[in-house]
C-alpha cells in the first residue's frame, strides 16, 4: 500500500493511501496570477475524496470543501466553526464531523487520524510576508483586542490588492469567525505516520510529544509559539518545530505565492540551513504540484 501526496498549492494536499483519498485542506481555486498547478485546477474538478481534514476555517484552507464534499460524498473533519460554516454552505450534517483535539478517528481499515489543538500564525503582526530568514522581534504581550484591530487593518490592506483579488475574496467569503480554532492531524498508516499542519503555529508541549515519520510543517507568516510571535525567523520556526517532532522527513505547506501582493514565494534554502542546524538527520523534501510524491519512500527511521 503506497501513500502519495499531491500538492494543490497553498496548504492543500491530497493524500492517497491505497484506495483511500484524503484531502488535507480544500483550497483549490486560486486568484488569477497566483502560483499553483498548471493548468489550474478547480474544486469542481475534484471527483474523488473519502475524507477532507481542515486545519482551520480561513478561506485559503476551507473554501472548496463544500464543493468537493457535494461532488464526492466525502466527510469533512474540522473544528466546530468549520462544521458550522460548511452546514451553512449546504453540506449535510451526515458528512460533517466536528472535532476539537483529542479524537482518534478510523478512516479505513488500518488507517487512523488523531487530532490535536494547535495555533494560527501571528498574521495580525504583519501586512506582507517577510523573507523566510528575516529575524522578527517584539510584538510580545499584545492584547487580543489590539490584535483584532490589527487584523482589521490587514483585511483593509488586502482589499486594496486589485479587482481580481477583491472578486476572489468576495467569492470565498463564507463568514467564519476568526480562524475557528486551529488543529493539526497525525495520520497513522500501515506505511508510517504523517503530521499535517496548515498554519505556522503550535503549542510546544503538544508537538513535543508527537513522533511522526514525516511532518508537513507550514511555512508562512510569523510563527506562533505557545500564543506569542516567535522571536526569530520563519525558517527558525519551521526548524524548531521539526526539532520538537523529530521526523525523518519534512515537507512544507503554505509556502508558495498563493495570494500575490500579500504572500511571497518562500525561499526554501534558509529553511534547509536552519533544519540542518536543529535536526541534522532530517531530510527536507520538496514535492512539486500534483506530482504523486511517495510520502514514506526511502525513509531512514529511528
Ligand atoms: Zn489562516
Amino acid at each position: 500500500m503506497t501513500a502519495t501526496l499531491d500538492w494543490y498549492g497553498c496548504a492543500t494536499y491530497r493524500l492517497t493511501i491505497g484506495d483511500v483519498v484524503v484531502f488535507l485542506d480544500a483550497y483549490v481555486d486560486r486568484v488569477p496570477g497566483a502560483a499553483g498547478p498548471n493548468p489550474p485546477v478547480k474544486a469542481d474538478d475534484i471527483d474523488r475524496a473519502d475524507w477532507i481534514v481542515v486545519g482551520h476555517s480561513h478561506f485559503d484552507h476551507l473554501w472548496g470543501a463544500e464543493r468537493i464534499a457535494a461532488r464526492t460524498g466525502a466527510t469533512i473533519i474540522g473544528s466546530h466553526e468549520t462544521v458550522r460554516v460548511m452546514e451553512a454552505a449546504g453540506v449535510p450534517l451526515a458528512q460533517l464531523m466536528p472535532v476539537a483535539g483529542g479524537e482518534r478517528i478510523e478512516l479505513a481499515d488500518g488507517l487512523f487520524v488523531s487530532v490535536y489543538p494547535s495555533l494560527h500564525s501571528c498574521v495580525w503582526s504583519h501586512q506582507g510576508m517577510h523573507p523566510v530568514d528575516e529575524v522578527c522581534l517584539g510584538d510580545l504581550f499584545v492584547t487580543h483586542q489590539e490584535r483584532q484591530d490589527r487584523m482589521g487593518d490587514l483585511f483593509s490592506y488586502i482589499a486594496t490588492l486589485g479587482e481580481d483579488t477583491r472578486n476572489h475574496l468576495r467569492a470565498s467569503a463564507q463568514g467564519p469567525r476568526g480562524d475557528g480554532h486551529t488543529l493539526v492531524f497525525l495520520f497513522d498508516t500501515p506505511e508510517g505516520s504523517l503530521l499535517y499542519q496548515d498554519t505556522s503555529g503550535h503549542w510546544s508541549g503538544i508537538v513535543a510529544d508527537l513522533r511522526p515519520d514525516v511532518a508537513i510543517i507550514a511555512a508562512a507568516g510569523r510563527g506562533n509559539v505557545d500564543g506569542e510571535p516567535i522571536q526569530g525567523s520563519l525558517a527558525q520556526f519551521v526548524a524548531r518545530q521539526a526539532a520538537l517532532l523529530k521526523p525523518a522527513r519534512v515537507i512544507l505547506s503554505h509556502h508558495d505565492n498563493w495570494l500575490p501582493g500579500f504572500s511571497i514565494a518562500t525561499d526554501v534554502e534558509p529553511i534547509r540551513t536552519e533544519l540542518a542546524r536543529w535536526l541534522p538527520r532530517a531530510e527536507l523534501a520538496e514535492p512539486g504540484y500534483l506530482d504523486g510524491f511517495e510520502v514514506f519512500a526511502g525513509l531512514r527511521r529511528g
